[in-house]
Protein backbone atom coordinates (compact mmCIF):
# COMPACT_ATOMS: atom_id res chain seq x y z
CA UNK A 1 0.00 0.00 0.00
CA UNK A 2 1.43 3.38 -0.94
CA UNK A 3 1.17 5.99 1.12
CA UNK A 4 -0.88 8.92 1.32
CA UNK A 5 0.53 12.03 1.43
CA UNK A 6 1.49 14.68 -1.18
CA UNK A 7 4.59 13.85 -3.34
CA UNK A 8 6.10 17.63 -3.58
CA UNK A 9 9.27 17.61 -5.07
CA UNK A 10 12.51 18.85 -2.64
CA UNK A 11 13.41 21.58 -5.17
CA UNK A 12 16.50 23.92 -4.12
CA UNK A 13 14.13 26.99 -5.28
CA UNK A 14 11.59 26.20 -2.46
CA UNK A 15 14.76 27.26 -0.28
CA UNK A 16 14.81 30.84 -1.60
CA UNK A 17 10.84 31.23 -1.80
CA UNK A 18 10.85 29.89 2.28
CA UNK A 19 14.04 32.48 3.45
CA UNK A 20 12.19 35.52 1.70
CA UNK A 21 8.59 34.81 3.03
CA UNK A 22 9.82 34.04 6.65
CA UNK A 23 13.21 35.96 6.98
CA UNK A 24 12.84 38.57 4.55
CA UNK A 25 14.74 41.17 6.59
CA UNK A 26 17.65 38.26 7.56
CA UNK A 27 20.99 40.19 6.23
CA UNK A 28 23.35 39.15 3.52
CA UNK A 29 26.27 40.83 3.89
CA UNK A 30 29.20 40.76 1.31
CA UNK A 31 33.06 41.94 1.06
CA UNK A 32 32.85 42.46 -2.78
CA UNK A 33 35.93 41.71 -4.81
CA UNK A 34 35.08 45.58 -5.72
CA UNK A 35 36.99 46.52 -2.24
CA UNK A 36 33.74 47.27 -0.54
CA UNK A 37 30.82 45.96 2.08
CA UNK A 38 27.40 45.24 0.42
CA UNK A 39 24.35 44.73 2.16
CA UNK A 40 20.71 43.55 1.53
CA UNK A 41 18.08 40.74 2.68
CA UNK A 42 16.49 37.91 1.99
CA UNK A 43 13.60 39.43 0.00
CA UNK A 44 16.23 41.47 -2.21
CA UNK A 45 18.21 37.51 -2.61
CA UNK A 46 15.45 36.43 -3.84
CA UNK A 47 13.96 39.46 -6.34
CA UNK A 48 17.50 39.36 -8.42
CA UNK A 49 17.37 35.61 -8.49
CA UNK A 50 14.32 35.87 -10.34
CA UNK A 51 15.19 38.39 -12.15
CA UNK A 52 18.40 36.73 -13.55
CA UNK A 53 16.21 33.62 -14.07
CA UNK A 54 14.36 35.74 -16.57
CA UNK A 55 17.74 36.88 -18.47
CA UNK A 56 19.08 33.24 -17.83
CA UNK A 57 15.90 32.22 -20.44
CA UNK A 58 16.53 35.72 -22.70
CA UNK A 59 19.87 34.36 -23.05
CA UNK A 60 19.08 31.34 -24.54
CA UNK A 61 19.86 28.90 -22.19
CA UNK A 62 17.33 26.01 -21.19
CA UNK A 63 16.76 23.57 -18.44
CA UNK A 64 19.77 20.78 -18.23
CA UNK A 65 22.71 22.96 -19.37
CA UNK A 66 25.56 23.35 -17.66
CA UNK A 67 26.51 27.54 -16.38
CA UNK A 68 30.35 27.72 -14.92
CA UNK A 69 30.60 30.30 -12.51
CA UNK A 70 34.49 31.59 -11.23
CA UNK A 71 33.34 33.44 -8.25
CA UNK A 72 34.04 34.31 -4.16
CA UNK A 73 32.00 34.27 -1.80
CA UNK A 74 29.76 36.93 -2.33
CA UNK A 75 25.77 37.83 -3.08
CA UNK A 76 25.91 37.78 -7.03
CA UNK A 77 27.27 33.88 -6.52
CA UNK A 78 24.35 32.97 -4.64
CA UNK A 79 21.85 34.97 -6.61
CA UNK A 80 22.93 32.63 -9.14
CA UNK A 81 22.92 29.44 -7.17
CA UNK A 82 19.50 30.16 -7.06
CA UNK A 83 18.58 31.40 -10.71
CA UNK A 84 20.47 28.69 -12.47
CA UNK A 85 18.94 25.92 -10.47
CA UNK A 86 16.03 27.38 -9.41
CA UNK A 87 14.88 27.88 -13.76
CA UNK A 88 16.73 24.16 -14.29
CA UNK A 89 20.02 24.31 -15.27
CA UNK A 90 22.76 23.39 -13.63
CA UNK A 91 25.25 25.36 -11.47
CA UNK A 92 28.96 24.72 -12.35
CA UNK A 93 30.51 25.91 -9.89
CA UNK A 94 34.40 26.06 -10.89
CA UNK A 95 37.73 26.68 -8.65
CA UNK A 96 39.58 29.33 -9.87
CA UNK A 97 42.59 28.21 -7.96
CA UNK A 98 42.94 25.10 -10.17
CA UNK A 99 45.56 25.10 -13.75
CA UNK A 100 44.23 26.54 -16.15
CA UNK A 101 44.64 23.32 -18.38
CA UNK A 102 42.59 21.66 -15.48
CA UNK A 103 40.17 24.72 -15.68
CA UNK A 104 39.85 24.13 -19.52
CA UNK A 105 38.97 20.94 -19.17
CA UNK A 106 36.67 21.30 -16.85
CA UNK A 107 34.54 23.92 -18.81
CA UNK A 108 34.91 21.59 -22.16
CA UNK A 109 33.89 18.49 -20.15
CA UNK A 110 31.17 20.03 -18.60
CA UNK A 111 30.09 21.64 -21.76
CA UNK A 112 29.58 24.92 -20.22
CA UNK A 113 26.87 27.22 -21.91
CA UNK A 114 28.00 30.93 -20.38
CA UNK A 115 30.63 31.70 -17.66
CA UNK A 116 29.82 33.87 -15.37
CA UNK A 117 32.82 35.33 -13.66
CA UNK A 118 34.28 38.13 -10.88
CA UNK A 119 36.06 41.19 -11.98
CA UNK A 120 39.16 39.33 -10.27
CA UNK A 121 39.30 36.33 -13.13
CA UNK A 122 39.24 38.60 -16.49
CA UNK A 123 42.43 37.91 -17.62
CA UNK A 124 42.21 33.68 -16.45
CA UNK A 125 38.97 34.00 -18.53
CA UNK A 126 40.38 35.73 -21.24
CA UNK A 127 43.21 32.94 -21.05
CA UNK A 128 41.29 29.85 -21.39
CA UNK A 129 38.66 30.98 -23.34
CA UNK A 130 40.25 30.44 -27.09
CA UNK A 131 39.81 26.72 -25.73
CA UNK A 132 36.77 26.76 -24.81
CA UNK A 133 35.08 26.90 -28.10
CA UNK A 134 31.42 25.57 -26.66
CA UNK A 135 30.63 28.27 -24.23
CA UNK A 136 28.74 30.66 -26.04
CA UNK A 137 28.66 33.79 -24.34
CA UNK A 138 30.29 35.36 -20.52
CA UNK A 139 28.90 37.23 -17.42
CA UNK A 140 30.89 39.89 -15.95
CA UNK A 141 29.42 39.90 -12.31
CA UNK A 142 29.63 43.99 -11.68
CA UNK A 143 28.25 47.34 -12.83
CA UNK A 144 28.57 49.12 -16.18
CA UNK A 145 31.05 51.39 -14.62
CA UNK A 146 33.22 48.03 -13.94
CA UNK A 147 33.27 46.37 -17.55
CA UNK A 148 36.59 46.13 -19.72
CA UNK A 149 36.49 49.38 -22.72
CA UNK A 150 38.23 46.52 -24.45
CA UNK A 151 38.65 42.41 -24.34
CA UNK A 152 38.99 39.66 -26.22
CA UNK A 153 35.77 37.74 -25.04
CA UNK A 154 33.42 37.38 -27.42
CA UNK A 155 29.57 37.86 -26.62
CA UNK A 156 30.62 39.30 -22.81
CA UNK A 157 27.52 41.07 -21.16
CA UNK A 158 27.55 43.03 -17.80
CA UNK A 159 25.88 41.05 -15.06
CA UNK A 160 23.83 44.39 -13.13
CA UNK A 161 22.53 45.29 -17.29
CA UNK A 162 21.22 42.37 -17.25
CA UNK A 163 19.19 42.36 -14.26
CA UNK A 164 18.25 46.12 -15.14
CA UNK A 165 16.64 44.86 -18.26
CA UNK A 166 14.85 41.98 -16.41
CA UNK A 167 12.00 42.49 -14.10
CA UNK A 168 11.55 39.92 -11.30
CA UNK A 169 7.80 38.50 -12.35
CA UNK A 170 9.19 35.37 -13.03
CA UNK A 171 7.33 31.71 -11.54
CA UNK A 172 9.91 28.94 -10.32
CA UNK A 173 9.37 26.11 -12.74
CA UNK A 174 7.80 22.77 -10.87
CA UNK A 175 10.81 20.69 -11.60
CA UNK A 176 11.17 16.84 -10.99
CA UNK A 177 13.10 16.50 -7.62
CA UNK A 178 16.00 14.15 -9.23
CA UNK A 179 16.63 16.61 -11.85
CA UNK A 180 20.83 17.61 -12.01
CA UNK A 181 20.62 20.63 -10.13
CA UNK A 182 24.75 21.40 -9.47
CA UNK A 183 28.22 20.19 -10.67
CA UNK A 184 31.37 20.17 -8.83
CA UNK A 185 34.68 18.33 -10.03
CA UNK A 186 36.77 16.82 -7.50
CA UNK A 187 40.79 18.78 -7.20
CA UNK A 188 41.83 15.40 -9.48
CA UNK A 189 45.08 15.43 -7.76
CA UNK A 190 45.78 12.02 -9.80
CA UNK A 191 44.44 12.02 -13.06
CA UNK A 192 41.73 14.15 -14.44
CA UNK A 193 39.23 16.16 -12.13
CA UNK A 194 36.04 13.82 -12.31
CA UNK A 195 32.45 15.14 -11.84
CA UNK A 196 30.10 15.04 -9.19
CA UNK A 197 26.64 15.90 -10.38
CA UNK A 198 23.93 16.96 -7.68
CA UNK A 199 20.32 16.93 -7.57
CA UNK A 200 17.32 19.12 -5.85
CA UNK A 201 16.34 16.15 -4.16
CA UNK A 202 19.97 15.32 -3.19
CA UNK A 203 20.91 18.73 -1.59
CA UNK A 204 17.45 19.93 -0.16
CA UNK A 205 18.40 16.15 1.79
CA UNK A 206 21.73 17.21 2.70
CA UNK A 207 20.76 20.56 3.51
CA UNK A 208 18.14 19.26 6.48
CA UNK A 209 20.14 16.56 7.60
CA UNK A 210 23.17 19.79 7.95
CA UNK A 211 21.21 22.40 9.42
CA UNK A 212 20.64 19.47 12.75
CA UNK A 213 21.73 20.36 16.34
CA UNK A 214 23.79 17.59 16.20
CA UNK A 215 25.45 18.87 12.79
CA UNK A 216 26.03 22.26 11.82
CA UNK A 217 23.32 23.70 14.72
CA UNK A 218 22.00 26.54 12.27
CA UNK A 219 18.89 28.56 13.00
CA UNK A 220 18.28 32.12 13.22
CA UNK A 221 19.49 33.13 16.04
CA UNK A 222 22.87 32.22 14.05
CA UNK A 223 24.89 34.50 12.09
CA UNK A 224 26.88 32.32 9.46
CA UNK A 225 30.08 32.82 7.79
CA UNK A 226 30.84 30.38 5.15
CA UNK A 227 34.75 31.16 4.79
CA UNK A 228 34.70 27.33 2.37
CA UNK A 229 35.03 28.77 -0.82
CA UNK A 230 31.45 28.71 -2.79
CA UNK A 231 32.90 26.77 -5.93
CA UNK A 232 34.33 24.39 -3.44
CA UNK A 233 31.59 21.92 -2.86
CA UNK A 234 28.94 24.44 -2.55
CA UNK A 235 30.75 25.86 0.68
CA UNK A 236 29.64 22.51 2.33
CA UNK A 237 26.08 23.54 1.77
CA UNK A 238 25.69 26.60 3.52
CA UNK A 239 24.34 28.82 1.13
CA UNK A 240 21.40 26.56 1.14
CA UNK A 241 21.26 25.41 4.94
CA UNK A 242 21.90 28.66 5.82
CA UNK A 243 19.05 30.39 3.97
CA UNK A 244 16.93 27.38 5.14
CA UNK A 245 17.38 28.57 9.07
CA UNK A 246 16.83 31.93 8.12
CA UNK A 247 20.62 32.42 9.32
CA UNK A 248 22.33 35.99 8.50
CA UNK A 249 24.83 35.45 5.93
CA UNK A 250 28.16 36.48 5.77
CA UNK A 251 30.60 36.27 2.74
CA UNK A 252 33.92 37.10 3.19
CA UNK A 253 34.78 37.97 -0.81
CA UNK A 254 38.49 36.90 -1.56
CA UNK A 255 40.24 37.97 1.49
CA UNK A 256 40.65 35.26 3.39
CA UNK A 257 43.71 36.30 5.75
CA UNK A 258 43.33 36.18 9.35
CA UNK A 259 43.46 39.87 9.89
CA UNK A 260 40.20 40.68 7.22
CA UNK A 261 38.21 37.06 8.69
CA UNK A 262 38.71 38.22 11.89
CA UNK A 263 37.90 42.02 11.37
CA UNK A 264 34.73 40.69 9.67
CA UNK A 265 33.62 38.18 12.35
CA UNK A 266 33.55 40.80 15.09
CA UNK A 267 31.97 43.35 12.74
CA UNK A 268 29.07 41.48 11.82
CA UNK A 269 29.09 39.44 15.02
CA UNK A 270 29.48 36.05 13.42
CA UNK A 271 28.49 33.00 15.52
CA UNK A 272 29.14 30.83 12.95
CA UNK A 273 31.55 29.66 10.52
CA UNK A 274 33.42 26.81 8.67
CA UNK A 275 36.79 26.11 6.34
CA UNK A 276 40.03 24.37 6.43
CA UNK A 277 42.26 24.09 9.00
CA UNK A 278 44.69 26.20 7.05
CA UNK A 279 42.44 28.85 6.98
CA UNK A 280 41.56 29.21 10.51
CA UNK A 281 45.58 28.43 11.85
CA UNK A 282 45.93 32.27 9.89
CA UNK A 283 42.67 33.41 12.09
CA UNK A 284 43.75 31.89 15.37
CA UNK A 285 47.61 33.69 14.59
CA UNK A 286 45.65 37.09 14.03
CA UNK A 287 44.33 37.17 17.07
CA UNK A 288 47.04 35.51 19.64
CA UNK A 289 49.71 38.21 18.13
CA UNK A 290 47.09 41.18 18.06
CA UNK A 291 46.24 40.09 21.50
CA UNK A 292 42.49 40.36 20.24
CA UNK A 293 39.12 38.58 21.72
CA UNK A 294 36.18 36.90 19.84
CA UNK A 295 32.64 38.63 20.98
CA UNK A 296 29.33 36.91 19.73
CA UNK A 297 31.66 33.71 18.00
CA UNK A 298 30.63 30.18 19.68
CA UNK A 299 31.33 27.76 16.78
CA UNK A 300 33.95 26.27 13.67
CA UNK A 301 33.63 23.73 11.75
CA UNK A 302 36.63 22.43 10.18
CA UNK A 303 37.03 19.73 7.69
CA UNK A 304 38.62 19.10 4.42
CA UNK A 305 41.96 17.69 6.10
CA UNK A 306 42.37 16.18 9.54
CA UNK A 307 42.17 19.34 11.86
CA UNK A 308 45.75 19.42 14.69
CA UNK A 309 44.51 19.57 17.86
CA UNK A 310 46.32 22.16 18.68
CA UNK A 311 44.68 24.17 16.49
CA UNK A 312 41.01 23.45 18.31
CA UNK A 313 42.75 23.30 21.95
CA UNK A 314 44.21 27.17 20.85
CA UNK A 315 40.32 28.52 19.81
CA UNK A 316 38.98 26.48 22.74
CA UNK A 317 41.41 27.43 25.92
CA UNK A 318 42.32 31.16 24.94
CA UNK A 319 39.37 32.37 22.92
CA UNK A 320 35.85 30.04 24.32
CA UNK A 321 35.26 29.08 20.46
CA UNK A 322 34.12 25.78 19.79
CA UNK A 323 35.93 24.02 16.96
CA UNK A 324 33.63 21.06 15.35
CA UNK A 325 35.11 18.37 13.53
CA UNK A 326 33.72 17.37 10.04
CA UNK A 327 34.37 15.11 7.64
CA UNK A 328 33.23 15.00 3.60
CA UNK A 329 33.99 14.59 0.32
CA UNK A 330 33.23 16.30 -3.01
CA UNK A 331 31.31 12.75 -4.06
CA UNK A 332 29.04 13.36 -0.66
CA UNK A 333 27.73 16.61 -1.56
CA UNK A 334 29.95 16.60 1.10
CA UNK A 335 28.80 16.23 4.63
CA UNK A 336 29.04 13.02 6.33
CA UNK A 337 30.11 13.24 9.60
CA UNK A 338 30.58 15.72 12.21
CA UNK A 339 31.68 15.40 15.97
CA UNK A 340 29.53 16.49 18.09
CA UNK A 341 29.42 15.54 21.69
CA UNK A 342 26.91 14.13 23.73
CA UNK A 343 25.41 14.58 27.44
CA UNK A 344 27.18 11.62 28.41
CA UNK A 345 30.59 13.06 27.60
CA UNK A 346 30.43 15.55 29.98
CA UNK A 347 31.29 13.45 33.00
CA UNK A 348 35.02 12.95 30.71
CA UNK A 349 38.05 14.77 31.96
CA UNK A 350 39.55 17.30 29.99
CA UNK A 351 41.63 14.80 27.84
CA UNK A 352 39.32 12.17 27.19
CA UNK A 353 37.24 15.06 25.57
CA UNK A 354 39.67 16.25 23.34
CA UNK A 355 40.27 12.87 22.50
CA UNK A 356 37.22 12.91 20.88
CA UNK A 357 36.83 15.70 19.66
CA UNK A 358 40.24 14.92 17.18
CA UNK A 359 37.70 12.18 15.94
CA UNK A 360 35.94 12.98 12.73
CA UNK A 361 32.43 12.02 14.14
CA UNK A 362 29.24 10.05 14.04
CA UNK A 363 27.99 9.99 10.39
CA UNK A 364 24.87 12.59 9.71
CA UNK A 365 21.65 11.11 9.96
CA UNK A 366 21.09 9.61 6.01
CA UNK A 367 24.59 8.59 5.95
CA UNK A 368 25.55 4.96 6.53
CA UNK A 369 28.89 3.35 7.02
CA UNK A 370 31.30 0.66 7.32
CA UNK A 371 34.95 -0.40 7.84
CA UNK A 372 35.75 -3.03 5.40
CA UNK A 373 39.00 -4.72 5.20
CA UNK A 374 41.55 -5.15 1.97
CA UNK A 375 39.26 -8.50 0.47
CA UNK A 376 36.04 -6.46 1.46
CA UNK A 377 35.02 -7.98 4.72
CA UNK A 378 33.28 -5.87 6.80
CA UNK A 379 35.64 -4.81 10.48
CA UNK A 380 34.58 -4.32 14.05
CA UNK A 381 34.22 -1.18 15.30
CA UNK A 382 36.17 -1.12 18.05
CA UNK A 383 38.18 1.46 17.52
CA UNK A 384 41.24 0.00 16.72
CA UNK A 385 40.73 -1.95 13.67
CA UNK A 386 41.46 -0.39 11.10
CA UNK A 387 40.26 -0.37 7.32
CA UNK A 388 38.70 1.18 4.00
CA UNK A 389 35.72 3.08 4.87
CA UNK A 390 32.90 2.75 2.66
CA UNK A 391 29.60 4.89 2.85
CA UNK A 392 25.91 4.79 1.35
CA UNK A 393 23.21 7.55 1.53
CA UNK A 394 21.24 9.69 -0.40
CA UNK A 395 23.81 12.61 -1.39
CA UNK A 396 26.40 10.33 -1.96
CA UNK A 397 27.50 9.87 -5.52
CA UNK A 398 25.61 7.12 -7.49
CA UNK A 399 28.47 7.57 -10.74
CA UNK A 400 30.59 10.29 -12.16
CA UNK A 401 29.38 12.47 -14.31
CA UNK A 402 29.23 11.15 -18.07
CA UNK A 403 29.93 7.78 -16.78
CA UNK A 404 34.31 9.09 -17.22
CA UNK A 405 36.51 8.39 -13.84
CA UNK A 406 35.74 4.62 -12.89
CA UNK A 407 33.27 2.97 -11.46
CA UNK A 408 32.14 5.04 -8.34
CA UNK A 409 30.36 2.31 -6.49
CA UNK A 410 31.39 -1.43 -5.56
CA UNK A 411 28.39 -3.46 -4.65
CA UNK A 412 26.54 -0.22 -4.08
CA UNK A 413 29.03 1.36 -1.42
CA UNK A 414 30.94 4.45 -2.32
CA UNK A 415 34.65 3.97 -0.86
CA UNK A 416 36.03 6.97 0.32
CA UNK A 417 39.68 5.97 -0.29
CA UNK A 418 40.20 7.00 3.83
CA UNK A 419 41.56 4.86 6.04
CA UNK A 420 39.88 4.92 9.47
CA UNK A 421 38.72 3.30 12.87
CA UNK A 422 35.33 3.48 13.95
CA UNK A 423 34.75 2.67 17.88
CA UNK A 424 31.40 1.14 19.67
CA UNK A 425 29.69 4.52 19.76
CA UNK A 426 29.72 5.53 15.65
CA UNK A 427 33.01 7.91 16.41
CA UNK A 428 34.92 7.53 13.06
CA UNK A 429 38.36 8.73 12.83
CA UNK A 430 40.75 8.97 9.74
CA UNK A 431 43.93 8.04 10.24
CA UNK A 432 45.19 8.13 6.69
CA UNK A 433 44.10 8.68 3.33
CA UNK A 434 44.89 5.18 1.50
CA UNK A 435 47.09 7.42 -1.21
CA UNK A 436 49.06 8.74 2.54
CA UNK A 437 49.42 5.63 4.10
CA UNK A 438 53.06 4.67 5.38
CA UNK A 439 53.96 1.30 5.29
CA UNK A 440 57.26 0.40 7.29
CA UNK A 441 58.10 -3.26 7.06
CA UNK A 442 54.55 -4.00 6.28
CA UNK A 443 53.48 -2.05 9.27
CA UNK A 444 51.14 0.98 9.21
CA UNK A 445 52.63 4.41 10.73
CA UNK A 446 49.93 6.78 11.23
CA UNK A 447 50.81 10.11 9.03
CA UNK A 448 47.83 12.21 10.96
CA UNK A 449 49.36 11.52 14.24
CA UNK A 450 52.71 12.12 13.24
CA UNK A 451 51.65 15.71 11.88
CA UNK A 452 49.23 16.56 15.13
CA UNK A 453 52.30 15.90 17.38
CA UNK A 454 54.80 18.02 15.28
CA UNK A 455 51.88 21.09 14.84
CA UNK A 456 51.78 20.73 19.00
CA UNK A 457 55.32 22.34 18.85
CA UNK A 458 54.83 26.47 19.71
CA UNK A 459 57.81 26.65 16.77
CA UNK A 460 55.77 24.51 14.19
CA UNK A 461 53.51 26.18 12.13
CA UNK A 462 52.57 23.28 9.53
CA UNK A 463 54.10 20.00 8.87
CA UNK A 464 53.18 17.29 6.60
CA UNK A 465 54.72 13.24 7.36
CA UNK A 466 54.79 11.41 3.99
CA UNK A 467 56.70 8.13 3.37
CA UNK A 468 60.39 7.65 1.54
CA UNK A 469 61.62 4.56 0.07
CA UNK A 470 63.93 2.73 2.29
CA UNK A 471 66.27 -0.41 1.48
CA UNK A 472 65.44 -2.35 4.17
CA UNK A 473 62.29 -1.29 5.76
CA UNK A 474 60.56 -0.28 2.05
CA UNK A 475 59.31 3.34 3.52
CA UNK A 476 59.88 5.01 6.52
CA UNK A 477 58.27 8.46 7.98
CA UNK A 478 59.99 11.78 6.56
CA UNK A 479 58.55 14.85 8.60
CA UNK A 480 58.72 18.13 6.34
CA UNK A 481 57.80 21.21 8.02
CA UNK A 482 57.05 24.73 7.89
CA UNK A 483 58.39 26.66 11.07
CA UNK A 484 56.93 29.85 12.63
CA UNK A 485 58.12 32.88 11.30
CA UNK A 486 61.20 33.76 13.13
CA UNK A 487 61.16 30.85 15.14
CA UNK A 488 63.90 28.73 16.05
CA UNK A 489 63.43 24.81 15.65
CA UNK A 490 65.84 21.72 14.98
CA UNK A 491 65.45 18.59 14.16
CA UNK A 492 66.95 17.21 17.32
CA UNK A 493 64.40 19.26 19.48
CA UNK A 494 61.69 18.46 17.39
CA UNK A 495 62.22 14.43 17.36
CA UNK A 496 63.13 15.10 21.20
CA UNK A 497 59.32 16.66 21.32
CA UNK A 498 58.08 13.05 19.70
CA UNK A 499 59.34 11.38 23.12
CA UNK A 500 56.84 9.51 24.90
CA UNK A 501 54.46 10.32 22.48
CA UNK A 502 54.60 7.61 19.34
CA UNK A 503 56.10 4.16 19.47
CA UNK A 504 60.16 4.45 19.26
CA UNK A 505 59.42 3.13 15.50
CA UNK A 506 57.33 5.50 14.44
CA UNK A 507 59.92 8.39 14.78
CA UNK A 508 60.25 10.22 11.63
CA UNK A 509 63.87 9.13 10.25
CA UNK A 510 64.36 12.41 9.20
CA UNK A 511 63.28 16.03 9.39
CA UNK A 512 63.43 19.04 6.52
CA UNK A 513 62.87 22.26 7.07
CA UNK A 514 61.02 24.14 3.93
CA UNK A 515 59.85 28.14 3.31
CA UNK A 516 56.30 27.18 2.86
CA UNK A 517 54.40 24.01 2.42
CA UNK A 518 52.73 23.39 -0.61
CA UNK A 519 48.74 24.36 -0.92
CA UNK A 520 46.17 22.67 -2.62
CA UNK A 521 43.33 24.56 -4.69
CA UNK A 522 40.65 23.32 -2.04
CA UNK A 523 43.51 24.58 0.58
CA UNK A 524 44.83 21.61 1.71
CA UNK A 525 48.44 20.84 2.62
CA UNK A 526 49.31 18.89 -0.77
CA UNK A 527 50.78 15.71 0.10
CA UNK A 528 51.19 14.86 -3.58
CA UNK A 529 52.96 17.44 -4.42
CA UNK A 530 55.94 17.25 -1.33
CA UNK A 531 56.00 13.28 -1.91
CA UNK A 532 57.30 14.38 -5.26
CA UNK A 533 59.87 16.86 -4.13
CA UNK A 534 61.41 14.36 -1.78
CA UNK A 535 60.64 11.23 -4.16
CA UNK A 536 64.69 10.74 -4.86
CA UNK A 537 65.73 11.64 -0.88
CA UNK A 538 68.09 9.88 1.09
CA UNK A 539 67.50 8.98 4.09
CA UNK A 540 70.71 9.56 6.27
P1 LIG B 1 40.03 16.08 -2.70
O1 LIG B 1 39.83 14.60 -2.55
O2 LIG B 1 40.42 16.43 -4.05
O3 LIG B 1 40.86 16.71 -1.62
P2 LIG B 1 37.61 16.67 -1.34
O4 LIG B 1 37.52 18.07 -0.94
O5 LIG B 1 36.41 15.97 -1.76
O6 LIG B 1 38.59 16.67 -2.53
O7 LIG B 1 38.37 15.89 -0.18
C1 LIG B 1 37.85 14.80 0.46
C2 LIG B 1 38.89 14.18 1.33
O8 LIG B 1 39.39 15.11 2.27
C3 LIG B 1 38.39 13.04 2.18
O9 LIG B 1 38.33 11.84 1.48
C4 LIG B 1 39.41 13.00 3.31
O10 LIG B 1 40.57 12.29 2.94
C5 LIG B 1 39.78 14.43 3.47
N1 LIG B 1 39.06 14.99 4.62
C6 LIG B 1 37.92 15.68 4.62
N2 LIG B 1 37.58 16.04 5.86
C7 LIG B 1 38.54 15.56 6.68
C8 LIG B 1 38.77 15.60 8.09
N3 LIG B 1 37.96 16.23 8.94
N4 LIG B 1 39.87 14.97 8.56
C9 LIG B 1 40.72 14.33 7.74
N5 LIG B 1 40.56 14.28 6.42
C10 LIG B 1 39.48 14.88 5.89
Amino acid sequence: VEGHMMSDPLLISSIIQYADRYHPDTEIVSRRVEGDMHRYTYRDCHKRARKMANALAALGIRPGERIGTLAWNGYRHLELYYAISGSGSVMHTINPRLHADQITYIINHAEDQYLFFDISFLSLVESVAPQCKGVKGFVMMCGRERMPTATALPNLHCYEALLEQHDDDYAWPVLNETAASSLCYTSGTTGNPKGALYSHRSTLLHSYATVQPNAFGLSSREVVMPVVPMFHVNAWGLPYSAPMAGAKLVLPGPLVDGNSLFELIEEEGVTFSAGVPTVWLGVLDHADKAGKHFTAFKRIVIGGSACPPALMKGYRERYGVEVIHAWGMTEMSPVGAVCSLHPRHAALGTEEQQQLREKQGQAVFGIKMKVAGDLGEELPWDGKTRGNLLVKGPWVIGSYFKGEGGEALQNGWFPTGDVVTIDKDGYMQITDRSKDVIKSGGEWIGSIDLENIAMAHPAVHQAACIGVYHPKWDERPLLVVEKRPGAELDKQSLLGFYEGKVARWWLPDDVVFVDALPIGATGKVLKSEIRKQFKDFKLS
